[in-house]
């Protein structure tokens, strides 16, 4: 999703019982490993409830006879059965821990389901601080949705609610008055009218999914459909609008094409080309769900019809379609473990935008674009959070960590290269979930160079680096300050009023370099700072 106005959602540092029931892969949730769910819910729009069942296919890791289920409060799970025997439980907040009877024998796979109903919070200010989002369109009907990333998957459903375990595959089974759609994740395999004036959507999900990827949306829709002759053939692009939009969105979702090429060329080919891709109506501003991209950006140009970068470049595409749709490889395809780094989902996502704008205006524009996003840049706090305590980190993963991808590019300093480095993490990471520290060991191979300083100068500190540097006769001293022990980035300047660039290889130990010209300016692509040092009073300039 894209920075919210406000701080982020996980400020508080007193955690809590129940955050680490929620943020630690517990003895009762690591024996065994997700292989598929079958969700059936039911809305009952009158008065904000639903009720429904999860079937949980689980594969027996190793012994265990107690499994942890999330669901939040005030939603309760009714009754749990495997093999048609109801089994007992008990709540601690808003995990819920199973006693199986029959034997989990290592090797086998289960199932049990999981009946539950209620009334799930209603979102506050979604997709920020979501839950159910409940809306109507102009001739009054209804339109609802679900928006539950940072709050869990087990607001809405029960689920083992942890990014590290995703199901092979999932069916999601909606049923709701037979007015509306219901559009999920995957394929719509059916639509059945019941009696009672419901119909029932079953979509099928055949790759793994996260939690928060899961979605549901309700509405009068009106659906088209378009393919993208794409690098593994055939995606089926799939579009769902509400019936009094549908004029603005043919016009706007002309864009999903053209953002799906630039990142097929940059990224790799689409990762969930058996599910489709759907781009679809939200009554919020939007979010990456997997394989149905939700969509409430008004069908505007910008981030709700604003440049984020102030630079221009933002106003040419729309922020949700580019922006929520590039989460399809970094979210949905690698996938953080722990929400401590979400930055594998946020920075590199942020920095596609620059590369949506390079494929399509030229490589000055999108660096451009993404210098220009360093103003909302706070430095705040480090960008990676808490680990196991459901603990994201500052919101300088979204402008500072596109930032740093487009300083290490730099370093790389060979654009096929780097191409190549950003497709293989989505090769090597295929489908899967990882930890932040295996993104940067990867990059560092795929680049073969020594980016250890750099990672952690930029997502585990504040402080942006500086290039200390003073003339002495005909000598360029410099050095780096302000920056973490032993930081030895490479970094282009310009010496002179217009000379050529060349790289300095500082240290924090000060070196130095006969020169002519007593300028020094670092190359602005470098998230860095430059400092003359004088006898009497540093001045400080900033990139
Ligand atoms: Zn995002």
């Amino acid at each position: 999703m894209a920075l919210r106005p406000a701080p982020g959602y996980a400020q508080h540092y007193a955690f809590t019982h129940d955050d680490t029931l929620r943020g630690t892969i517990t003895p009762e949730r690591a024996w065994w490993d997700l292989a598929h769910y079958h969700l059936r819910v039911r809305l009952h729009p009158e008065d904000s409830t639903l009720s429904g069942s999860n079937t949980v296919r689980y594969r027996v890791l190793k012994p265990g006879q107690v499994m942890q289920i999330d669901l939040q409060r005030p939603v309760q799970i009714e009754k749990v059965e495997q093999d048609g025997q109801s089994l007992p439980f008990r709540r601690d907040g808003d995990a819920y821990f199973i006693q199986l009877k029959k034997p989990q024998r290592v090797g086998r796979t289960e199932s049990i389901t999981v009946f539950y109903g209620g009334k799930p919070r209603v979102a506050r200010k979604p997709p920020w601080d979501g839950g159910m989002v409940y809306s109507r369109d102009k001739k009054g009907q209804l339109f609802i949705a679900t928006a539950c990333q940072g709050l869990g998957a087990s607001a809405w459903w029960p689920c083992k609610d942890h990014m590290y375990d995703e199901p092979d595959s999932m069916q999601i089974a909606v049923t709701v008055p037979e007015q509306l759609t219901d559009v999920s994740n995957g394929r719509l395999r059916s639509v059945v009218k019941n009696s009672d004036g419901t119909r029932t959507f079953t979509w099928a999900v055949v790759n793994p999914i996260n939690n928060y990827g899961v979605n549901l949306n309700v509405g009068n829709y009106v659906h088209w459909s378009d393919t993208l002759r794409g690098e593994k053939g055939p995606l089926t692009i799939d579009y769902y609008a509400l019936a009094e939009t549908a004029d603005s969105a043919r016009q706007q979702f002309k864009q999903v094409k053209p953002m799906l090429r630039a990142f097929e060329h940059w990224f790799g080919p689409y990762p969930f080309y058996e599910d489709g891709y759907k781009l679809v109506e939200a009554p919020y501003l939007g979010m990456e769900h997997q394989s149905s991209v939700t969509y409430g950006n008004g069908f505007k140009n910008g981030y709700r019809g604003r440049d984020l970068s102030g630079t221009g470049w933002g106003l040419l595409w729309d922020f949700i379609i580019i922006h929520e749709s590039g989460h399809e490889w970094f979210a949905n395809n690698i996938t953080y473990k722990d929400v401590a780094d979400m930055w594998v989902h946020e920075s590199f996502t942020n920095y596609a935008e620059n590369l949506y704008v390079e494929y399509y205006h030229g490589k000055n524009a999108g660096a451009t674009y993404v210098i220009g996003c360093r103003k909302l840049i706070r430095n705040d706090r480090p960008i990676v959070g808490i680990y196991g305590v459901n603990h994201a980190g500052s919101g300088d993963m979204y402008y500072k960590g596109g930032n740093m991808l487009h300083t290490i590019r730099q370093l790389v300093n060979d654009d096929a290269k780097w191409r190549r480095a950003l497709r293989g993490l989505n090769k090597t990471f295929y489908h899967k979930t990882v930890e932040g520290r295996q993104v940067e060991a990867e990059l560092s191979r795929l680049t073969g160079l020594k980016l250890q300083k750099v990672f952690d100068q930029y997502l585990r500190d504040t402080r942006i680096p500086t290039l200390a540097y003073r003339f002495t006769g005909n000598t360029l001293e410099y050095r780096w300050t302000n920056c973490v022990d032993g930081f030895d980035m490479p970094v282009n300047v310009c010496l002179g009023e217009s000379g050529p660039t060349q790289l300095l290889r500082p240290t924090t130990r000060w070196q130095r370099i006969p020169v002519r010209d007593k300028t020094l300016t670092a190359d602005p692509n470098f998230y860095v700072l430059t400092q003359l040092v004088t006898e009497t009073a540093p001045s400080a300039q900033t990139n």
